[in-house]
C-alpha cells in the first residue's frame, strides 16, 4: 500500500548543527571532538552557582550568516530564554535557547526534486547550547561528559512544506551544502554535528491536517529518507484500517527498520519557558548585519550556476562539485592551471574523489594530491602519457610522495609519440593479421580497432593512440592519406 496514494505526507523538519566555533557559547571553554572526558568545561558550562553567560560573538556572526543564507529576516533585537527540563547531560536544568523572540525567520530554502524546483519555508533559525553526553557502559552504569555542555548550536525548523521522504533527504543535503559553504559548521551527521528530528503527518485528500508525530534519531541521510518512509506507510496502514495516530515521539530503529513509541510528545508549555535574566536581549544594528553579508562566501546555487556558464559543466558535475569544498578546491586548482574544465571535473569526481575519501582528507595528503593531479593531467594533455597511465602515476605519487614526473620517468612511463618506433610496430602488426588487413580494406571499419588495440599490446599500452591510428590508416589504404610527418600530437618524446 502506497502512503501516497491516499494521503498527503507532511513533514517538517528540525535541524540542530553545531556551529564550527574555537570556543563555547556562553564561555572561553574550547570546542574539540574527541577530548579527553571533562577537560573542556568550566564554572558557566558546567552550570556552577553564580556563573554567569557571555555572548560568543563569533556564535552570533556564524547564526546571523546562516539566516541570510537561508533568506531569513534578521531580528534587530532577539531574546535568550531558559527551556527548563531534568535530564543528566544538562547540568544547570535547563537549557539557553532562544524562544518567542529568534535570531532569524521567514527563510526557505530551494532543491530541485524530480526535475521540479521545490521551495521549503524556513520557518525560525535560533542560537542555543548543547547539553553534555551520556556514556552508558553496560553493566556499569552511565557515565556524564560535560565537554559538549555549551557548545553554540543552531536549531533550523522548516516550514512543514516537505512531501515525503525523498523530498525531506534532498532538502537535508541542500541545507547541508548551504551551512558547509556558508563556513560555519562541518555538518558531519556521523560525528553528531548535524542532527534531524522530523515531525511527520498523513493528511486526507481535502482533509484536516493529520496528528503529528515526531521521529527522533536519524544518523544518517539515508537512515531520515528510510525512517520517514517507515513511519509514512505505518500512518498509512493505521488511518486506512480505522484507526487513529496518537500524537507521540517515536525512535528510529536502524537495525530492525522500524520506529517505536518512546514518550508521548511535550508541548511546548510543559518546558517553562521564560526570558534569560542573565543574558540581555541580543541587539544587532544594520550595519552590523550589513557587513556580514557583504563578507558572505559563494554559496551553492549561485556556484552551480557559475560553473555550469563559465566551464559548460552538466548539471551533474556543478551538484557534486558543490557538494564538498574539498573536490571544489581541487578543481579550482586543476582551472587554475589552465587545465580543460570538463577533464578536470571528471578526474576530480573520479580518482580526486577516491583518494581524498582514502586518506580522509588529511591536509598533508591533499597538497600532495592537489599538485599530482594538477601535473598528472599536464603530463596527460601534453601527450607525455596516456589517460589510463595517468590514474596509475597519480597512484603512486599519493602513495609515495614522488611528484608525477619521477613516477614517469623512474617507470618509463612516457606514452610513446615517436613515429619512427610507431611505425615499425604498425608494420608488424599488419603484417601478423593479413585477414583483419583485408576485412578493413572491405569496408570493415570495426577491423581497424582491432588493430589499434593489437599495437597497444605491444607497446604496454604506451602507444599515443591519436598517431597509431593515423599510421594505421595511412599504410592501410596506401600511405597516401595522413598529415606533414612530424606533425604528431605528442610532439615526439618518446
Ligand atoms: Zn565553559
Ligand atoms: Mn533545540
Amino acid at each position: 500500500m502506497s502512503a501516497g496514494e491516499r494521503y498527503q505526507v507532511v513533514i517538517g523538519l528540525e535541524v540542530h548543527v553545531e556551529l564550527s566555533t574555537r570556543t563555547k557559547a556562553f564561555c572561553s571553554c574550547p570546542v574539540a571532538f574527541g577530548a579527553p572526558p571533562n577537560t573542556l568545561v568550566c564554572p558557566v558550562c558546567l552550570g556552577l552557582p553564580g556563573a554567569l553567560p557571555v555572548v560568543n560573538e563569533r556564535a552570533v556572526e556564524y547564526a546571523v550568516r546562516a539566516g541570510l543564507a537561508l533568506d531569513c529576516r534578521i531580528a534587530a533585537t532577539s531574546l535568550f530564554a531558559r527551556k527548563n527540563y531534568f535530564y543528566p547531560d544538562l547540568p544547570k536544568g535547563y537549557q539557553i535557547t532562544q524562544y518567542e523572540s529568534p535570531l532569524a525567520s521567514g527563510g526557505h530554502i530551494e532543491f530541485a526534486s524530480n526535475a521540479e524546483q521545490r521551495r521549503v519555508g524556513i520557518t525560525r533559525v535560533h542560537l542555543e547550547e548543547d547539553t553534555g553526553k551520556l556514556v552508558h557502559r553496560p553493566g556499569a552504569g552511565s557515565l556524564v561528559d560535560f565537554n559538549r555542555s555549551g557548545v553554540p548550536l543552531l536549531e533550523i525548523v522548516s516550514e512543514p512544506d516537505i512531501r515525503s521522504a525523498e523530498e525531506a533527504r534532498l532538502y537535508l543535503q541542500e541545507l547541508r551544502t548551504l551551512l558547509l559553504l556558508a563556513g560555519i559548521s562541518d555538518v558531519r551527521m556521523e560525528e553528531g554535528s548535524l542532527r534531524c528530528d522530523a515531525n511527520i503527518s498523513l493528511r486526507a485528500a481535502g482533509g484536516p491536517p493529520g496528528t503529528l508525530v515526531e521521529v527522533k534519531n536519524m544518523n544518517s541521510f539515508r537512515s531520515v529518507k528510510l525512517a520517514l518512509e517507515h513511519e509514512a506507510a505505518r500512518q498509512a496502514r493505521l488511518l486506512s484500517a480505522g484507526e487513529r495516530i496518537v500524537r507521540e515521539t517515536r525512535h528510529w530503529d536502524e537495525t530492525r527498520g522500524i520506529t517505536f513509541s518512546s514518550r508521548s510528545k511535550e508541548e511546548a508549555h510543559d518546558y517553562r519557558y521564560f526570558p534569560e535574566p542573565d543574558l540581555p536581549p541580543l541587539v544587532l544594528d544594520p550595519g552590523y548585519v550589513e557587513r556580514v553579508r557583504a563578507a558572505m562566501p559563494e554559496l551553492p546555487a549561485a556556484r552551480r550556476e557559475r560553473l555550469a556558464t563559465a566551464y559548460q559543466l552538466p548539471t551533474y558535475d556543478t551538484a557534486v562539485l558543490t557538494s564538498s569544498p574539498q573536490l571544489y578546491q581541487l578543481f579550482e586548482a586543476l582551472i587554475a592551471a589552465k587545465l580543460p574544465p570538463k577533464d578536470s571535473s571528471n578526474w576530480v569526481m573520479g580518482e580526486g574523489a577516491r583518494h581524498g575519501d582514502a586518506c580522509n582528507w588529511d591536509p598533508h595528503k591533499v597538497i600532495v594530491l592537489t599538485t599530482g593531479l594538477r601535473d598528472t593531467l599536464s603530463l596527460i594533455k601534453k601527450g607525455v602519457i596516456s589517460g589510463s597511465t595517468g590514474k596509475s602515476v597519480l597512484d603512486e605519487v599519493c602513495s609515495t610522495g614522488l611528484t608525477a614526473e619521477e613516477v614517469v620517468s623512474k617507470r618509463g612511463l612516457h606514452q610513446i609519440s615517436d613515429q619512427g618506433l610507431l611505425t615499425q610496430v604498425v608494420q608488424e602488426v599488419i603484417a601478423s593479421q593479413p585477414d583483419v588487413v583485408a576485412d578493413f580494406r572491405a569496408g570493415k571499419e570495426k577491423a581497424l580497432t582491432f588493430l589499434v588495440g593489437q599495437v597497444m599490446k605491444r607497446t604496454a599500452g604506451r602507444a599515443n593512440p591519436a598517431l597509431v591510428n593515423r599510421l594505421l590508416r595511412e599504410r592501410l589504404m596506401g600511405g597516401t592519406l595522413g598529415g606533414a610527418p612530424g606533425g604528431d600530437p605528442g610532439g615526439g618524446r618518446s
